[in-house]
């Protein structure tokens, strides 16, 4: 009997962030962490992180007063951030980066008004938790017929999101239908279903080309790993979903001459290992891997894995509250510039480039002179080098002007002098990166894309993750992620020059204005200190 192993298979970036961010809380705060709801959907998994002081529970009635609880990487309603929020719990949220998405994207169609539609299977904790971002107009719908027998009440004005572990075929399916019965449905411009999934589907369908048995790892509870069974089933190979080697029933064995092996995305590997020595031990000679795509979990998880301060969460009220004092002293006190007085991506590109390691007085005179010698991408694609670069002085930092020229040489040869708005576009070009890549897309185009510059770190670091030593968080993608978080939905424009000028003019790198702050009473920083004994 030959053994195939589906690659990729198993434990997927957010399932392994989940895990560290148990394990490292435990090392930071000491048993016992209270985990709400399985971390992962995992028997092993949990069973394993039991040992080592974590208490699961389901509901936060269960977690005493003043102690931690982590989220799990499935997300959680609205309301229980609140439960949590009103009963002082330390709140560490190990929601998965993708259904945090699909939450914002939910909430921001409920924003605008939208009917809302969620693909997805009912009483999954994910699909609990998406149902709760919003406090009505939600239908959940899990088959084609359910799409046939949908009613709504605003048929042209319907949005739809999808759970994240869905099988891609039945999703696909079911997508067809809504856009046949409602064409002006809006939708993700990308199902949301994570690229793990999609991966282990393919491996497993690849798998159902050259074996008579499929064993799927994985726990009955894992909407994955079910999927993994069903997709082999239906393409003709009997597949069984396992949690270990004891619920292998040797008769599925016999008489064939391959069995593929696959797992969940919540299934670590050396449960894979255990069932191969036992296929090994009834019959199984060589083991081969099925390949359909290389998944760099190392590199993912180094770009995921939590640091201490990305395990700091903000509550819901104290993001309402950060928005609202931002945007009023935003209001009252916001600097009056002349590239907030145009939505032209060039010239915004011009004023983020000078800007870039300069005051704003000394870019001033510089930005107006420039606009009006160069008024347009074309203008200065077509001026010699030399002279763009004598055009720059005084500002120093040469590299810059040249970094603009090559861009607007870019952007007229590929979109005739403008800038899209994609962001992976915008990233394309040589010189945007992603600080500037936001600032283009918010401030030309008017998204709600994140920004973070020396200013806004600063600004977030000292309110929001500050350490017990003083010290400012220095975990990127941490920040980067509550950068987006903040953005009130429609207001990214100004929530970002707001937060601009907050860092430039109030929370500045030395002396702060602590004393005057709006945000004192709940800054980690407050009274910030240069050098903290
Ligand atoms: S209280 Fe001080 S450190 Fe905190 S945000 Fe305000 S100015 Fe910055």
């Amino acid at each position: 009997m030959k053994i195939y192993l589906a690659n990729p298979r198993g434990f997927c970036a957010g399932v392994d962030r989940a895990i560290d961010i148990v394990e490292l809380s435990l090392k930071a705060y000491g048993a016992p962490i209270y985990v709400r709801h399985e971390i992962v959907h995992s028997r092993h998994v949990v069973n394993s992180l039991k040992l080592k002081g974590a208490v699961f529970v389901e509901e936060l009635s269960e977690v005493p007063d003043g102690q931690t609880v982590i989220f799990s990487a499935h997300g959680v309603a609205k309301a229980v951030w609140e439960e949590a929020t009103r009963r002082g719990l330390k709140v560490i949220d190990a929601t998965c980066p993708l259904v945090i998405k699909v939450h914002n994207e939910v909430n921001r169609d409920y924003k605008f008004g939208y009917e809302l539609i969620l693909i997805g299977h009912a009483g999954h904790p994910e699909v609990i938790g998406t149902l709760g971002q919003v406090p009505d107009k939600f239908h959940l719908v899990s088959s084609v017929e359910d799409v046939e027998n949908l009613k709504v009440e605003y048929p042209t004005h319907l949005s739809y999101a999808t759970q994240t572990t869905l099988s891609v075929d039945e999703c696909r399916d079911i997508v067809a239908a809504l856009h046949k019965r409602f064409p002006t449905i809006k939708g993700p411009h990308q199902e949301d279903i994570c690229y793990a999934t999609q991966n282990r589907q393919n491996a497993v369908k690849k798998l159902t080309e050259l074996v008579d048995v499929i064993l799927v790892i994985g726990s009955p509870n894992s909407s994955n790993s079910n999927r993994l069974r069903e997709l082999g089933e239906h393409c003709g190979v009997p597949s069984y979903l396992i949690d270990s080697t004891t619920d292998i029933n040797q008769t599925w064995l016999e008489g064939i001459k391959a069995v593929g092996i696959s797992a969940g995305a919540s299934a670590p590997e050396v449960l894979v290992t255990e069932v191969v020595d036992y296929l090994k031990a009834h019959g199984g000679e060589v083991v081969e891997e099925v390949t359909v795509i290389e998944e760099d979990l190392n590199e993912k998880k180094r770009r995921s894995r939590p640091r201490p301060d990305a395990l700091i969460s903000v509550p819901p009220p104290d993001k309402r509250k950060f928005r609202r004092l931002l945007l009023k002293w935003y209001a009252r006190h916001g600097r009056d510039l002349p590239w907030r007085k145009t939505t032209n991506a060039y010239h915004i590109l011009v004023s983020e480039i000078m800007l870039q390691q300069t005051q704003v007085d000394r870019v001033l005179p510089k930005y107006r002179e420039w606009l009006s010698k160069y008024p347009t991408m074309q203008d200065l694609a077509r001026a010699p080098l030399p002279e763009v670069t004598r055009s720059w002085y005084p500002l120093g930092y040469n590299i810059r002007p040249l970094r603009l020229h090559s861009i607007a040489c870019e952007s007229v040869a590929r979109y005739g002098g403008t800038l899209p708005k994609d962001p992976e576009r915008l990233l394309e070009f040589k010189g945007i990166g992603r600080y500037t890549a936001g600032a283009i897309r918010s401030f030309a185009f008017h998204e709600d894309a994140p920004i973070l510059d020396t200013n806004v770190r600063r600004v977030l670091s000292r309110i929001f993750v500050v350490r017990p030593n003083g010290k400012n968080g220095r975990n990127s993608e941490a920040l980067w992620r509550l950068s987006m978080d903040l953005i009130p939905r429609g207001r990214g424009y100004d929530f970002n020059q707001a937060l601009m000028d907050f860092g430039a003019t109030v929370c500045t790198a030395r002396d702060p204005y602590c004393l005057l702050c709006p945000m004192h009473d709940f800054c980690k920083a407050y009274p910030f200190q240069a050098n903290p004994k």
